[in-house]
């Protein structure tokens, strides 16, 4: 992987993926798939819901640029279905037994359906939808970018992760286009609050977890039951627009400037194929109650990537983030409240230490203060209408689903 894009005014970057770093700075791990893990399926991208030759939404398997029908090939008729939610109440046990079988299939050469011939469809309907903020570096340039004259960090960021509930109903599958909002903002020039069309769209680069196991009302799940509830992860493109989001976030947080879309990945990768990429997450100081130490290493070694228009903007990697996904599942249900199969839980904006390692314009421009400059020679403070924003990811020699969008004219 090359260069990314010059931002003008600020030194470019080269940050080249053998160079990436977590969070403390330690080189990326690499180390072996154990026994029996991910070398499963070779190509393989994860579960979706296609639609092929004007027939009836079903699952299937995503295996490099072909897909597999899982009902077709004698599955069972929960992948006859338009979303993978019964499949994902099974339980780890069927997710396993699963992939095994599509194991044995695609090594036995079973016939997949050309990608190219096939309509993705929103993967799973959408349980509820929460949003985190887990990465220090994206915490720390937002607070300095909203609140210049405070501590960036707010007192709690350190204790716990920081997260609120986003609107399911708004989360789209890849290739979905988005229809720049309209809203509310004053900014300092205005003298008063003006209604119009964002002029700060921005993209959020995420990973998500999509719950599969629920769990009952007033019961915590215990971030070791982490494996038990949790199916796989998809890439989360959470659609921002900064000005709105500046003039409504306080006191209650986002709610318009984030609700009007969430773009995620027409493929959910399970867990099963990603046992190899675990890692040891950045040292946690203070050390965390303990309800959030979580035994073993659970940072995610995914290489990540944000195309703008068709130039690289940014590179990272998901195994900096703070804080983890078990943590995340544990601090969301300590409350009693309770998980459904389809929930969605975004890690927040993954931004990395270096410049080109943020995952938003508002980062990567500091506000538009330093344009990006394209591979067209057009630069970008913020998105325009036409932009297509494409994030990627790969986890070892597993490839996440892309999350493609591009943006249309407001409507107001
Ligand atoms: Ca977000």
């Amino acid at each position: 992987m090359g260069r990314v894009a010059e931002s003008i005014g600020r030194p470019a970057v080269a940050l080249e993926c053998e160079d990436a770093r977590c969070g403390d700075g330690r080189a990326r791990p690499r180390r072996p798939a154990p026994p029996g893990a991910a070398a499963a399926v070779t190509g393989a991208v994860g579960f979706g819901v296609f639609s092929h030759a004007g027939g009836p939404p079903r699952v299937g398997f995503r295996v490099g640029r072909g897909v597999l029908d899982l009902a077709a090939n004698g599955l069972g008729t929960v992948f006859a279905t338009p979303s993978l939610n019964a499949f994902l109440a099974l339980g780890r046990g069927a997710w396993e037994d699963t992939l095994g079988r599509v194991r044995e299939l695609v090594a036995g050469g079973a016939a997949l359906l050309p990608l190219e011939e096939t309509v993705p469809r929103l993967p799973f309907r959408v349980g509820d939808y929460v949003d985190f903020y887990s990465s220090l570096e994206h915490a720390t340039n937002m607070g300095r970018l909203f609140r210049p004259d405070a501590e960036p960090l707010p007192p709690s960021w350190r204790h716990l992760p920081v997260g609120y509930h986003g609107r399911a109903g708004s989360v789209v599958v890849s290739g979905t286009p988005v229809v720049r909002p309209c809203g509310q903002a004053q900014e300092p020039a205005d003298p008063a609050p003006r209604f119009g069309p964002s002029r700060r769209l921005d993209f959020e680069l995420e990973l998500g977890f999509v719950v599969g196991t629920g769990s009952h009302l007033g019961e915590p799940v215990p971030a070791s039951a982490f494996r038990d509830h949790v199916f796989g992860v998809v890439l989360v493109n959470d659609w921002s627009a900064r000005d709105l989001q500046a003039w409504e976030y306080q006191p209650l947080g986002p709610f318009l400037g984030k609700s009007f879309a969430t773009s995620i990945s027409a493929w959910v990768t399970p867990l099963a194929l990603l046992e190899d990429r675990f890692a040891p997450g950045p040292v946690q100081e203070p050390e965390p109650l303990p309800y959030l130490r979580v035994p073993g290493e659970w940072a995610l070694d995914v290489e990540l990537e944000v195309e703008l228009s068709g130039t690289v903007v940014a590179r990272t990697n998901a195994c900096g983030l703070y804080w983890t996904m078990p943590q995340q599942l544990a601090h969301a249900t300590v409350n009693g409240a309770a998980l459904r199969a389809g929930d969605l839980f975004a890690s927040g904006t993954i931004s990395g230490p270096e410049r080109g390692s943020e995952g938003s314009l508002i980062e990567l421009t500091w506000n538009g203060a330093h344009p990006l400059r394209l591979g067209d020679g057009s630069t970008r403070t913020f998105l325009e209408d036409g932009d297509e924003v494409v994030l990627r990811g790969r986890a070892g020699d597993v490839e996440l689903g892309e999350v493609r969008g591009r943006i249309l004219p407001a409507r107001c």
